[in-house]
C-alpha cells in the first residue's frame, strides 16, 4: 500500500478516487460501518430521507465534474417550481424576493416591494449606495461587516438566517473572509454592495438570454436517489480497481511517527506504513490522531470551534394540511420562538422524495435556539413537531419522524478561520507524508470536500514520485 487514506467520507472517498485514477495502491479506512460519513440517504417507507446535506451547489466546479466524471449526469435533477422560500417573522411567513443573489437583490423591483422589509428599513439598507469603501484589511464577522453597511434589519430577517443555518453558528461570528470574500470583491470593485449585486444580476441575465449558461435557475442541485448516490456511484468505480482496499469498522487508534514518515495503529492492534496518509477525520478526532505525530497541528485544530446540528425528517398525509404547502420551505429570522432554524419542504423541492399524496419536511436545528439543539431526542423531535404545526398548519403525528444528530462535527469558520487553518496545515505539512483534507479546512459543501480530497491526492502521488516520504 503506497497510500491510507483516514476516513469514509465524502472528501476520504474522492481523495481514494483520485489515488485510484493515479494508479496508487491506497487503503481507506472507515472507523464506522457504512461509507459517505455526513452523506446518508435513506429509503423509509417510500420516503426518501436525508440525514445530513440533501443537494449542492452547481457554480462549484469540483461537485459536478464528479458527477459527469461517474457517468451521474442522467441523475442530476434541479429544484422544482414554484421556487419560492418564506423567511418566518412576526409568526406569519413572509416570502423572499425573487432573484435574490448571496444575500442581496440582483433585481431592485422585487426588493422594492418585498414586505419583507418597513420602508425605513430599506432606506436604511439604502445608506450602502452613498456609503465610501470600509477597505478593511483584517477579517471581521458578516454580521457586523454587513450591519455596518446595509442595517440591522438585513442581517436579521435575511443574511442571518441564509447563512446562520449553514455554517450553524451566528453570522456575527462568521468569518468574512473564509465564508463570502465576495462580498469584500464586490465592495472593492463597485464601493456599493447593492450596485454590485444588481451589476452581477445583469451579468448573469444577459448571459443566459445567450444561452451561455443556466442563467438564472437554482445554483442548487440534487441526484435523483439523493446524494447517497454520488457515495454509491464512488464505491461503484472503486470496485473496478485491484489497487483499492476498502475497510470499514476499521478505526485508527493513533499515529505515530517513523523514521521517515508516519504509521497509523488501528484499534485492532494492527499497524500500517503507508508512504502518505491523508487524513480525512472530523476536526476534533484528527486533532486527537495529530496529538503524539503533529502537537502543533493539533493544538490549531482544537481552536477550530465544532458546532452540533440536527435534522429531524418528518413526513405527512398531505390532508395533515390545512391546504398543501406552497413553496421550497422557510427560514427563521432573529428573535422567532421557535426550536428549528429552518425548515425544507423536500417534497415541494425535489422530486421522489415521498410517496404520492405524502409530505416529506426536513427541519433544521442549529445554533440560533442554542437550548433545542442540547434537548433529549424525543423532545428535540417534539419541537420540530410543533414548529411545523404552528408554521404551516400540519395536525396531528406525523406517519415519519427520524432525527439525525451530528454532535461536535459542524466545523464553524468563526473569524480568523483561514490563519488558524493555514497555522495548521502549515504544522502539519512539517511532518513527511501528512495531509489533512476535509470540511474543517477550505469549504464544508460538498464540493469543497471533493475539491479538497481531490487535491491531496495530487499532494499525495506528488510526495510518492519524489520518494519523498516512506512509511
Ligand atoms: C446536517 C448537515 C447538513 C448539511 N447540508 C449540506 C448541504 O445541503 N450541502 C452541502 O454541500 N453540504 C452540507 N453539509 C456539509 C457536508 O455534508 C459536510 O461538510 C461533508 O459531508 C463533510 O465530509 P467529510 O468527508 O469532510 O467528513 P465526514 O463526512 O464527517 O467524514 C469523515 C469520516 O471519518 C470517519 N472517521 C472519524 N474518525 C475516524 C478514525 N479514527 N478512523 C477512521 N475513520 C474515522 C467518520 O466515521 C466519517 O465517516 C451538511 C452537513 C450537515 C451535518
Amino acid at each position: 500500500m503506497q497510500a491510507l487514506v483516514i476516513g469514509g467520507g465524502i472528501t476520504g472517498l474522492a481523495a481514494t478516487h483520485a489515488l485510484a485514477e493515479a494508479g496508487v495502491s491506497v487503503t481507506l479506512v472507515e472507523a464506522s460501518g457504512r461509507l459517505g460519513g455526513k452523506l446518508r440517504t435513506e429509503r423509509i417507507d417510500g420516503f426518501l430521507v436525508e440525514m445530513g446535506p440533501d443537494s449542492f451547489v452547481s457554480y462549484r466546479p469540483a461537485g459536478m465534474q464528479l458527477v459527469r466524471s461517474l457517468g451521474l449526469e442522467e441523475a442530476v435533477v434541479r429544484p422544482l417550481e414554484p421556487r419560492v422560500v418564506h423567511i418566518r417573522i412576526g409568526g406569519r411567513l413572509v416570502p423572499l424576493p425573487q432573484e435574490m443573489g448571496l444575500v442581496l437583490p440582483t433585481r431592485l423591483q422585487p426588493f422594492i416591494t418585498t414586505p419583507l422589509f418597513s420602508p425605513l428599513q430599506k432606506l436604511r439598507m439604502g445608506l450602502d449606495l452613498v456609503l465610501p469603501r470600509d477597505g478593511l484589511a483584517r477579517d471581521v464577522g458578516v454580521g457586523v461587516y454587513l450591519r455596518r453597511r446595509l442595517g440591522p434589519a438585513l442581517v436579521d430577517r435575511l443574511a442571518g438566517p441564509l447563512l446562520g443555518g449553514v455554517y450553524g453558528t451566528s453570522i456575527d461570528e462568521l468569518s468574512l473572509q473564509a465564508v463570502v470574500p465576495q462580498l469584500r470583491d464586490a465592495e472593492r470593485d463597485h464601493r456599493s454592495l447593492f450596485l454590485a449585486s444588481l451589476a452581477a444580476g445583469r451579468a448573469r441575465r444577459a448571459s443566459a438570454a445567450q444561452g451561455t449558461r443556466a442563467g438564472v435557475g437554482s445554483p442548487f442541485v440534487t441526484l435523483s436517489g439523493g446524494v447517497g448516490q454520488l457515495v454509491e456511484g464512488l464505491l461503484g468505480a472503486l470496485a473496478s480497481s485491484s489497487a483499492v482496499e476498502i475497510r470499514t469498522g476499521t478505526p485508527v487508534a493513533a499515529l505515530a511517527r517513523t523514521g521517515s514518515g508516519v504509521e497509523a495503529r488501528l484499534a485492532s492492534g494492527e499497524v500500517l506504513r503507508p508512504e502518505v496518509t491523508i487524513l480525512t477525520a472530523p476536526g476534533p478526532e484528527a486533532a486527537r490522531l495529530l496529538d503524539e505525530v503533529a502537537p502543533a497541528a493539533a493544538a490549531g485544530l482544537r481552536t477550530i470551534p465544532h458546532g452540533t446540528t440536527a435534522v429531524v425528517s418528518l413526513g405527512y398525509e398531505a390532508g395533515q394540511f390545512p391546504s398543501p404547502p406552497v413553496g421550497h420551505g422557510f427560514l427563521v429570522a432573529a428573535g422567532e420562538r421557535l426550536s428549528i432554524d429552518a425548515c425544507t419542504i423536500s417534497s415541494n423541492k425535489w422530486p421522489g422524495r415521498a410517496p404520492e399524496g405524502r409530505v416529506l419536511i426536513r427541519a433544521y436545528v442549529g445554533s440560533r435556539s442554542g437550548a433545542a439543539i442540547a434537548m433529549p431526542d424525543r423532545d428535540l423531535v417534539g419541537a420540530a413537531i410543533r414548529d411545523v404545526a404552528t408554521t404551516l398548519g400540519a395536525r396531528g403525528e406525523p406517519v415519519l419522524a427520524r432525527l439525525a444528530r451530528w454532535s461536535g462535527q459542524m466545523p464553524q469558520y468563526t473569524v480568523g478561520h483561514l490563519d488558524r487553518v493555514a497555522s495548521v496545515l502549515a504544522a502539519a505539512g512539517e511532518v513527511p507524508g501528512l495531509l489533512l483534507a476535509g470540511a474543517p479546512y477550505r469549504g464544508v459543501g460538498i464540493p469543497d470536500c471533493v475539491a479538497q480530497g481531490r487535491g491531496a491526492a495530487e499532494e499525495a502521488v506528488r510526495i510518492i514520485g519524489s520518494g519523498a516520504a516512506g512509511g
